[in-house]
């Protein structure tokens, strides 16, 4: 007969065996010795298995409370990239064939036989391929879509 044991989220059989050959046969011969080992050490140290059992569910409560604090901060950067992205696009230029905002990329390899006109930066839509380089660093442009966006608000 098995039995269910739950710690936190973590589950576990427990069998109720009436003979030891049965025991042998439920566990896994690694197993069997890796428990009389732990079982050893424990009474050598003076630990029971309570106090094992107690601290093995501590464990659990704080692997819970991490993932939970792990998944909250994961929950507040995918914010913060939303309203990043939604910035962006507030000040970004339109694609001139399909009207979304194109994505500004830099251009790191120095004029030469990858960058013939050294350009430096990239204005491309994602939707339809449009695309628009520049030899004015991507900062740059950045600065100016900001300084751009402020004008069209006093002008507005
Ligand atoms: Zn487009």
């Amino acid at each position: 007969m098995a039995v269910l044991l739950e710690y936190g989220t973590t589950i576990g059989y427990v069998i109720n065996m009436k003979t030891l050959e049965q025991a042998i046969a439920a566990y896994d011969e690694k197993v069997i010795l890796g428990s009389m080992n732990l079982y050893r050490s424990l009474t050598l140290s003076g630990y029971t298995i309570q106090d094992l059992e107690d601290r093995n569910k501590a464990r659990v409560v704080e692997q819970q409370r991490l993932q939970i604090e792990g998944d909250k901060l994961m929950k507040e950067q995918r914010l913060q990239a939303e309203k990043d992205k939604a910035a962006y696009e507030r000040i970004a230029p339109r694609c001139p064939d399909c009207g979304l905002s194109l994505m500004l990329r830099s251009i790191n390899t120095p004029q030469g036989k990858g960058n013939k006109y050294g350009y430096k930066s990239l204005l491309y839509c994602s939707e339809c391929l449009y695309e628009k380089y520049s030899r004015k660093p991507a900062d740059y442009l950045y600065q100016q879509m900001i300084e751009n966006s402020k004008k069209e608000k006093t002008n507005g």
